[in-house]
């Protein structure tokens, strides 16, 4: 359902990813493990377009775009089949949970206030904070502010998720409920990219990882094999180093 080629990124001189290519299937979950500065955030920011790619080719379901184009109508696309999770929620601070939520139903969605409502709870109960509706960001813990941001992702039923270390600005009794919620929706065949460090996690909830070093995939496999068997030594030395 997603397949990327030969997909480039510079920053002026700097050159961020240097040939990726990925496919993932429809329901399935790939984990993004890489050294920081590798261009893990800068590839998933690339696939909804928060940053612009320089070349290379996407396509998403039927939607094919050709990245050195930026054709406004197809990055419109694009963005409305994708959603983005950040480390650091990105919430609107003077909006409640529910309304994070509901703004994007009734501008995405093109809900009117009622219907954006009864959605909204319903998107709130799945990730369990309900009784959350009417707080603000700024009276919710951090694991429930990333639930409320994956709330909102959910609310425009994008056919990709993309994840941005959902749980690193996490202190670590808060984690669980987050990566709960994100196991929850591998189960409903969700098809999501993740980066996270959680390699616990990683193992269990990933169907593929892919290992990225200095812009470039070095390895993509099963979590068997790259934790138990990785065939380069970067991801050895990668790991060695992570898990402790
Ligand atoms: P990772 O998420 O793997 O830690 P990033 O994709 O954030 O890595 O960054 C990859 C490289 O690109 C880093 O060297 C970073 O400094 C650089 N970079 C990221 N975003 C920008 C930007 N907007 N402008 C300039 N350089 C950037
Ligand atoms: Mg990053």
């Amino acid at each position: 359902m997603l397949e990327i080629k030969d997909l480039h990124k510079s920053f002026s001189d700097l050159k961020v990813l240097e040939g990726i290519d990925l496919n993932m299937d429809r329901g399935e979950v790939v984990v993004v493990i890489g050294p920081s500065g590798s261009g893990k955030s800068t590839l998933l920011r690339c696939i909804n377009y928060l940053e612009t790619p320089n070349s290379g080719q996407l396509q998403l379901g039927s939607l094919e775009v050709n990245l050195e184009e930026q054709d406004k109508e197809k990055i419109h696309q694009l963005r409305q089949k994708t959603a983005m999770v950040f480390q650091n929620y990105n919430l609107f601070k003077n909006k409640t949970a529910l309304e994070n939520i509901t703004e994007a139903l009734k501008v995405v969605k093109k809900m009117d206030s009622k219907q954006a409502e009864k959605a909204g709870y319903q998107l709130l109960s799945k990730v369990g904070l309900e009784d959350k509706a009417d707080v603000y960001p700024a009276s919710l813990s951090g694991g429930q502010k990333q639930r409320v941001g994956i709330a909102r992702a959910l609310a425009t039923n994008p056919d990709l998720m993309l994840f941005d270390e959902p749980t690193s600005a996490l202190d670590p009794e808060l984690i669980g409920e987050v990566l709960n919620v994100i196991k929850d929706l591998a189960q409903e065949g969700m098809t999501m990219l993740i980066v996270t460090h959680e390699m616990d996690f990683a193992h269990d909830v990933a169907d593929r990882i892919i290992f990225i070093d200095q812009g470039r995939i070095i390895e993509s496999d099963t979590p068997q094999n790259i934790f138990s068997n990785p065939n380069h030594s970067r991801t050895n030395e990668f790991l060695s180093r992570i898990i402790s």
